[in-house]
């Protein structure tokens, strides 16, 4: 980056737990040409944690040192670089925040909140509670208390997946994978994934179910379905996607995102601006009394809460698909052997009348690129592969709070940046 273009981002940012942001709001016209995350190199060290953790490449090193995000087409919004920057060097540059919080205000609005299952299991660490603790009931409750009209949650349209896909899954494997529905089928709830498969293996896209992911199809919901049990015009409903996700908001984006007639997906927030929103609002997180979401599109049986983890669409799919090809009922509703946090795990899966169903999970896109070139290549025998970006999945996506240990662990890393980076700056002087 040339030093005219070196602009502080600082300047112009908000900093949502401990994150900086651009409040920008984009058209759909902007998508090819939007970058989502971008690197400020008046903070960046140059450290190179953002490349290593990058899967495509799409973050260079500079003449100087520092790290500049090259190629929007190769970037999969994924926050990796962001999540694991020691320096809160990456920042963020499309933010809803201000224009949902307009939203909330105008009584003339209906301000829908959709809320992904990985939200609620992270939520908490921005208000203190331990890693991991499950805050399904505050966050509810919270979102109310910001004004939301209707409070509905993707772990409804989690279920429809579940139902979508595994059935889908079904008829692919009775055809034995022919025609425009070759097997293996992959899953298709994650973006990061689905523009990877895109850019890098379009041939592979008929592998790729035909499902919406789960915010995918309860935009549209929430504007017809959702729109008609309420008795509200459609055209006045506002939907928030509350994701752990940066790329999601690329996904709400695209321009066929508008089955309803309207836009599906107004805004899209992650889980820091989701918390500096109830902090803004003085929330008193803690000690909020467990609520539940509204009926219509909020209700869930439990079996999607699992989507949040590498293995768990998997997980949740093959117990239907189980049921459907055998006629019987799982005596374990637990499929234990797809839970993993490697990058790949396969496994087989004894179906009764059908044999065994050859399944991979995998996690990062470089396992990812593994798992397509043997598929490229005619040389993969599975029916189902499920593929997450974020390593271990959701859980970990780029929109959750940054873990304070990339920070409390970076003494030693600040120290060798500063000495590369001087070490470079030497190189070319
Ligand atoms: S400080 Fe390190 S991790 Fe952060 S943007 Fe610069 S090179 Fe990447
Ligand atoms: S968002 Fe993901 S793909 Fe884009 S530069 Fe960062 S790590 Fe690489």
């Amino acid at each position: 980056m040339s030093e005219a273009n070196k602009e502080t981002l600082k300047g112009r940012s908000i900093k949502m737990e401990g994150v900086h942001y651009t409040l920008h709001t984009p058209r759909v016209e902007d998508l090819e040409n939007l970058y989502f995350v971008e690197v400020d190199p008046t903070i960046c060290e140059g450290c190179g944690e953002c490349s290593h953790h990058c899967p495509t490449g799409a973050i260079q090193e500079m003449n100087d040192g520092t790290r500049h995000i090259v190629d929007q087409a190769a970037c999969m919004n994924c926050g990796q670089c962001l999540v694991h920057c020691p320096y809160g060097a990456v920042a963020e540059r499309v933010s809803y925040v201000g224009e949902v919080l307009e939203k909330l205000k105008d009584p003339d609005t209906v301000v829908v909140s959709m809320t992904a299952p990985a939200v609620r299991y992270a939520l908490g660490e921005c208000f203190g509670l331990p890693v991991g603790s499950y805050t399904g009931g505050k966050m509810h409750g919270a979102l109310r208390r910001l004004g939301f009209d209707y409070i509905w949650d993707n772990e409804w349209t989690a279920d429809v997946t579940i139902m979508e896909e595994g059935t889908e899954l079904l008829q692919r494997v009775k055809n034995g994978g022919t025609g425009d529905k070759p097997l293996p089928q992959f899953t298709s709830c994650c973006p990061g994934w689905i523009k990877f498969c895109e850019s890098f293996y379009p041939d592979l896209i008929p592998h790729l179910s035909t499902c919406k992911s789960p915010i995918g199809m309860l935009g549209p919901l929430a504007k017809t379905y959702g729109a008609e049990q309420t008795g509200k015009d459609p055209k006045k409903i506002y939907t928030v996607s509350i994701m752990p996700c940066i790329a999601k908001k690329y996904e709400g984006l695209r321009p066929e995102m508008a089955a309803s007639g309207h836009r599906d997906i107004d805004a899209t927030i992650n889980t820091r601006e989701l918390a500096y929103m109830i902090k803004k609002a003085g929330i008193p997180f803690r000690s909020l009394a467990d609520e539940a979401p509204d009926p219509v599109l909020g209700m869930a049986t439990g079996a999607a809460t699992i989507f949040g983890t590498s293995g768990g669409v998997m997980e949740a799919a093959l117990r239907f698909a189980y049921e459907a090809i055998s006629g019987k009922s799982l005596l374990d509703p637990s499929i234990k052997a797809v839970r993993t946090d490697n990058g790949i795990n396969k496994v087989e899966v004894a179906v009764p009348g059908f044999g065994p169903v050859r399944i991979a999970v995998v996690s990062g896109l470089d396992n990812a690129a593994k798992i397509c070139d043997e598929v490229r290549a005619g040389t993969s025998n599975l029916h189902f592969i499920e593929v997450m970006t974020c390593p271990g999945g959701c859980v970990n996506g780029g929109g959750q709070p940054v873990d304070p240990s990339v920070m409390e662990a970076s003494v030693f890393k600040k120290m060798m940046a500063r000495v590369n980076k001087r070490f470079t700056m030497r190189k070319m002087a």
